[in-house]
């Protein structure tokens, strides 16, 4: 029988608009219809990224409030996902807009090498993020950016700060990260399935790798990432005109799963949320 594939938009990435995208969504307006465009093409969860006047990544409380706003009112329902990522953020600006109360925020439970950078998460800002979330009802996405955060997360939601059920997300193909290796993610999706039965899981390759790892999560049985802050193309060469061509990579081959995209609704009973429509 045909099972139910959430399908998130990460809809703006931290890549320059002009030179490498002109399609990228920076403005509230701009990023409100791209979500939009995703949501009517299959997609029910979208992971915001804002950026100020001059298009750098920000985390002005204001910005993510008129994304979040808009996003309620032209998808009715749809997942709203905040995050907490570290690029051009100082660390304790990375929370601040938790009182926004989105249905989710990503919490990295850990650090790792980025290609010039190291994503720095040590443990007393994951406490204080994932606390943060805690008082405001905010469920994490667990980003899984190499093997120790999935252990990491077990011992922190056995411990009750990140609560039950988990929601995972494994990262793969930032060069100093993860690779996008099938062995790997089938490994990793074993361990969770081993220490958190009832985690719900996705995963991600970052550029030419995500389409592939799209396929995987759809014959596996996890749930799927795309857009643009992840890939801006739609095969090796054509740029995609925007998040939902991407989204439609997907829904249009997830039937030879037997999948289908999962409604706002049905999403949010998936990930075990608990706020409603
Ligand atoms: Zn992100």
């Amino acid at each position: 029988m045909s099972k139910p594939i959430v399908i998130t938009t990460a809809i703006t990435g931290s890549q320059p608009r002009k030179k490498d995208n002109p399609a990228l969504p920076v403005t509230p307006q701009e990023q409100i219809e791209s979500t939009h465009e995703a949501f009517e093409a299959g997609s029910s969860l979208v992971h915001i990224h804002v950026r100020d006047e001059d298009e750098n990544s920000s985390s002005d409380p204001e910005l993510f409030a008129r994304v979040q706003e808009g996003i309620k009112q032209h998808c009715p329902g749809m997942i709203i996902q905040f995050s907490t990522g570290g690029r051009g953020r100082e660390a304790e600006q990375r929370g601040a807009m938790m009182h926004l109360k989105p249905d989710m925020a990503s919490l990295a439970t850990g650090s790792v090498n980025f290609p010039s950078n190291i994503y720095e998460n040590p443990p007393d800002l994951i406490e204080s993020l994932a606390a943060s979330m805690k008082e405001n009802g905010v469920k994490p996405e667990v980003e899984v950016f190499d093997a120790a955060m999935l252990y990491n997360a077990v011992r922190l939601s056995e411990a009750g700060k990140i609560p039950k059920p988990l929601h995972v997300q494994f990262v793969t193909g930032i060069p100093g990260a993860m690779p996008t290796r099938r062995k790997l993610l089938e490994f990793l999706v074993d361990e969770l399935h081993e220490l958190a039965p009832d985690a719900t899981w996705s995963a991600m390759g970052i550029g030419r790798h995500q389409f592939e790892v799209n396929k995987w999560t759809l014959q596996m049985g996890g749930h799927a990432r795309t857009g643009f802050e992840d890939n801006v193309k739609l095969g090796r060469d054509a740029l995609a005109p925007n998040n939902a061509a991407l989204v439609s990579l997907i829904t249009d081959v997830a039937a030879d799963y037997d999948r289908y995209p999962a409604g706002p609704e049905e999403a949010r009973a998936l990930l075990a949320l608990t706020s409603a429509v």
